[in-house]
């Protein structure tokens, strides 16, 4: 019985005449030096943090270069995918505006030519190239009950040898076809296996874009092709998938890099040209403890892409940290081009970190309130207004209800040289201007942040004297800070704070003594931003209402 009988009694409805693909899915006519690559997760649930820096970076690469990139749904080991696994991974590229360019779409639709893009879909492409590996002698099936390879490994573990399926330790390897056939007859489970020709003792060299030359021992391992589903593994799936979509670039998570040696095997059996690789290191954090440890799904809330989207940091500051930590050079390229889009920037494999990036929530926020401070007023409404939309329907209506003055209160400070920061997140800025509402204005006299001035007699008194002789609405700033001083030296507190550190004891304050009764009283807190434009936007109604709340004791 010749391998062709084998291949026909294993495949009967497949052809092995695998030119129909390579026609199918033909050479990509694409400029020279574009990259093809792609985002292949497995629908295992959210999307962590550090695949997103791999699909980030991969379309950042390919859109760079003119390329394509594409989303690949990895499938087939059904134990890990789970219920709407797809469209929670669509959902969460989409939040993060990574849009591609061919792909699955959503559990039933995708686009381009070169789909099916979900790998539970394509079992017939498997299928053919699995038989013609079978027809060539270089695949076979493989009958071991998982009793029997866990035996095996039980008895390399006692001599203290490579675990593995491999040369002597094969039980189906040398089977003869007549044998294999009446035992597929007979009803026997099987999977298909492939038929290393490696040896262990020679090296394979990998040339990674991030790490350089990396050398391993050749694959002699008899690895799964095809489990008993009829469906194939990760290493085989990887392999045909790649080349038929023409992927030039696999960028994936370095726990893949000791699998290359199979790969590379693969790849050369099946006489397809191999893509390049780029391992990217794992994402790290540092923990409570100060121990490094891998960003962990199960700990860390900001390991979940969907944390981003519910706080609402904004997408872009979030995409410039990803390229803060996956090139050490953006950092610098980002403060010497304050203009340029991060789009322009040059991305350089080498500049990768090999040992893994370190996540830094800390440094996400200060790049995002940078980010947000360089935004006009319009754009953080705009922002604010589809955040709350979603996740503070209250607020939404309240700053609907005051569009222009809330897009006021987010312009204070902001057209000036250095904009304030004080925004991390669109889900901060509620906490950072409530006050200025009266709807969310409603504070217990606890509430109220009063420094050094605690007597409510001489608040009374500063904040009477304020509103009946010196405020005035229509005043300019100049006039406005003067009136302050003024009112200083009439009640006894140093309008000039070198005066006042001269001779502390001559006066009952200073002018921020009497700056913060007026601050405070208006909005609660010691610190804000601009006084005089609070006092501009509050206006002298609310003003005066805000100041004359502690007449009533
Ligand atoms: N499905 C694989 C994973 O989730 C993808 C690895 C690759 O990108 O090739 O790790």
């Amino acid at each position: 019985m010749t391998n062709e009988d084998l291949a026909n009694v294993i495949f009967p409805n497949v052809s092995s005449d695998t030119s129909i693909y390579e026609k199918k899915y033909p050479e990509r006519n694409l400029k020279e030096g574009a990259i093809v690559t792609r985002f292949a997760p497995s629908p295992t649930g959210f999307v962590h943090m550090g695949s997103l820096r791999t699909a980030f970076v991969s379309q950042f690469v390919s859109k760079n270069s003119g390329g394509v990139f594409y989303l690949r749904i990895e499938d087939t080991d059904g134990k890990r995918s789970i219920e709407n696994g797809i469209e929670g991974i669509i959902k969460d590229l989409n939040d993060f505006d990574i849009t591609i360019d061919e792909g699955a779409l959503s559990e039933t639709k995708s686009i381009g030519n070169y789909g099916p893009y979900i790998q539970s879909e394509r079992k017939s492409i498997y299928q053919a190239y699995a038989k013609k590996l079978i027809e060539e002698g270089l695949a076979y099936p493989c009958f071991c009950t998982e009793e029997e390879i866990d035996s095996i490994r039980e008895k390399q573990e006692h001599k203290k040898t490579r675990i593995g399926y491999y040369g002597a330790w094969t039980k189906c390897r040398d089977l003869s076809n007549e044998e294999r056939i009446e035992r597929i007859k007979n009803g026997e489970k099987y999977i298909i296996r492939l038929k290393s020709p490696g040896n262990f003792e020679r090296k394979v060299v990998l040339n990674d874009l991030v790490r350089g030359k990396i050398e391993m021992p050749e694959n002699d391992l008899d690895v799964v092709l095809i489990k008993s589903d009829g469906l194939p593994l990760y290493h085989f799936a990887h392999v045909i998938d790649d080349h038929l979509m023409r992927t030039t670039h696999v960028l994936r998570g370095d726990e893949w890099i000791s699998s290359y040696p199979i790969h590379t095997q693969l790849f050369k059996l099946l006489r397809f040209e191999e893509p390049k690789y780029g391992h990217l290191g794992v994402v790290m954090k540092v923990d409570e403890t100060g121990a490094r440890r891998k960003l962990s799904k199960r700990k860390d809330p900001e390991a979940a892409v969907s944390y981003y989207h519910e706080k609402g940091i904004p997408i872009d500051a979030v995409k410039l940290y990803l390229l803060t930590i996956a090139n050490s050079n953006f950092e610098s390229w980002l403060s010497s081009n304050p203009d340029k889009s991060y789009n322009e920037f040059k991305f350089d494999f080498k500049k990768m970190s090999e040992s893994g990036s370190l996540f830094d929530v800390e440094k996400l926020l200060n790049i995002s309130k940078n980010y947000i401070s360089k935004l006009t007023a319009e754009e953080v409404y705009a922002n604010l207004e589809k955040f709350t939309a979603i996740y503070d329907k209250d607020f939404n209506k309240l700053i609907k209800n005051y569009k222009d003055y809330t897009t006021n209160i987010l312009n204070i400070e902001r057209v000036q040289k250095k904009p304030r920061k004080d925004y991390a997140s669109y889900s901060d800025i509620k906490n950072h201007i409530w006050y200025m509402y009266d709807e969310l204005f409603k504070p217990d006299k606890e509430d109220y942040d009063f420094q050094n001035i605690k007597d409510f007699n001489e608040i009374n008194k500063i904040l009477n004297l304020y509103l009946n002789k010196y405020y005035d609405f229509n005043d300019d700033k100049d006039t406005w800070f003067n009136k302050i001083k003024d009112m200083c030296d009439e009640l006894g507190y140093a309008s000039n704070m070198k005066d006042y550190k001269e001779n502390p004891s001559n006066y009952k304050g200073n002018i921020t003594d009497i700056t913060t009764v007026i601050r405070v009283s208006l909005t609660t807190k010691a610190m804000t931003p601009d006084l005089y434009e609070i006092m501009k936007l509050l206006g002298p109604e609310k003003v005066s209402e805000r100041f004359l709340i502690f007449n009533v004791d």
